[in-house]
């Protein structure tokens, strides 16, 4: 493994890193740092929880301080992965003084205003909000040279392209980076508008980390709130991360969870910004237990210690799928997810169908069974093909 302390960059990132206690660059940051460094584009897939926020952060960061790079844009597809992003690279450039800088949707303008005023170096930003911003002109999108696309596949997908294309239509980057744990068909076939040519770093290992331990669960409608609590029991106390399609659902689960005396926030596009930020802080510091979210979670959030995710409802496709699990299992510890698939019961009659009936043969595979100590299992999920088009909820 290489050494942090191997790899040439600014001595004051490396401060950084050193105050960060890090050690080891993770494969990624290896693969990723010098080629940056070194001026190449780069189009990379690697798993979730990898450290791909720090690959292109030490870099980009570095080519600033350089003076090979003017202002960095980082554009992320949600506020809370927006937010976290530039947390981490503040911390990485403590000691150098950039200045990293966010704006999101969902809160007021004027702040963001006047800090854009003020200058950035390294920007972290929702599409939607950006271009605003640059429509009231706080910011010259020709200072940015540099853009990041990060889960770059929710970035380019239908929800945000034409966003992308008229932001990156008025900045006219130099240089343009891709970062997902996923980066397939369309969306691969799609980088050749943006980055004529790059380097392609793939991390061979899985899509998702290899200490994800996932389980399929059959469960009957009437009986996955049940199989819920005995999950939750078996985590004892450490954290619980429940999927959901539909963002009525989340708030109705939480409250039933709190009648069963279980501390449950959610989170989906339909709350204020500020209560979305409360229910992801109280989960973090681990104030409640169980965090009931839609996919405005899926994606690039880093949560200390996730026992379980629970799939309460499948994905809609595969790769959400992916990243949903990747919420857990990071940076060496081990995660379980748990995916509950949907039986359809004996003797059932869909024109009775009220989501209550009940199959003796699914109750008793739901009922007291051991979630964890399983193997992985192929997965038997049914995603649908048609996405439907994105929320724009969350999409700034
Ligand atoms: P990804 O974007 O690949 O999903 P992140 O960049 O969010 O992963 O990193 C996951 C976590 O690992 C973060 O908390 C990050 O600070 C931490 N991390 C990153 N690089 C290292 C490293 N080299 N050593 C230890 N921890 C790291
Ligand atoms: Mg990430």
């Amino acid at each position: 493994m290489t050494k942090f302390d191997d790899i040439q960059f600014n001595s004051m990132l490396l401060r950084s890193i050193h105050d960060l206690k890090y050690v080891d660059a993770t494969e990624v940051q290896d693969k990723v740092i010098p080629a940056i460094i070194g001026g190449e584009n780069v189009v990379c897939r690697s798993h979730t929880g990898s450290g791909k926020t720090l690959a292109f952060g030490i870099p980009l960061s570095h080519r600033i301080l350089n003076g090979q790079s003017k202002k960095v844009l980082i554009i992320g597809p949600t506020r809370e992965l927006v937010m976290q992003v530039r947390t981490e690279l503040s911390l990485l450039n403590r000691h150098s003084r950039l200045k990293v800088y966010n704006v999101y949707g969902g809160h007021g303008m004027i702040d963001e205003q006047s800090q854009l005023r003020k200058g950035v170096d390294i920007l972290v930003a929702t599409p939607g909000r950006l271009l605003d911003h640059f429509k009231r002109r706080a910011i010259q999108p020709r200072q940015f040279d540099t853009v990041v696309l990060d889960e770059a596949d929710r970035t380019l997908d239908m929800g945000f392209i034409t966003d992308i294309k008229q932001i990156l239509g008025m900045i006219e980057p130099k240089n343009v980076h891709l970062f997902s744990a996923t980066l397939e068909g369309k969306v691969a076939s799609l980088i050749h508008t943006f980055i004529p040519k790059y380097k392609e770093i793939t991390i061979p290992a899985e899509i998702i980390g290899k200490n994800i331990i996932e389980k399929d669960v059959e469960v009957t409608r009437g009986d996955k709130y049940k199989a819920l609590l005995d999950i939750i029991t078996q985590a004892a106390g450490k954290k619980v991360l429940v999927f959901v399609s539909k963002k009525y659902f989340a708030d109705s689960l939480c409250e039933k969870l709190g009648k069963n005396e279980i501390g449950a926030v959610s989170i989906h596009g339909d709350k204020t910004q500020k209560n979305r930020e409360l229910s992801l802080k109280d989960f973090k510091t681990g104030r409640t237990q169980v965090m009931i979210a839609t996919d405005v979670a899926a994606r690039g959030l880093q949560i200390e210690d996730i026992e379980f995710v629970v799939n309460y409802d499948a994905a809609m496709d595969r790769d959400t799928h992916k990243h949903r699990i990747g919420r857990t299992g990071r940076m060496g510890k081990t995660g379980y997810a748990i995916n509950f698939i949907e039986s359809v019961p004996v003797n059932y009659d869909p024109s009775r169908d009220r989501g209550g009936f009940r199959s003796q043969r699914s109750r008793a595979r739901s009922g007291g069974a051991s979630f964890k100590g399983g193997h992985n299992r192929p997965p038997r999920r049914q995603f649908s093909h048609n996405h439907g088009p994105h929320g724009r909820n969350n999409r700034n």
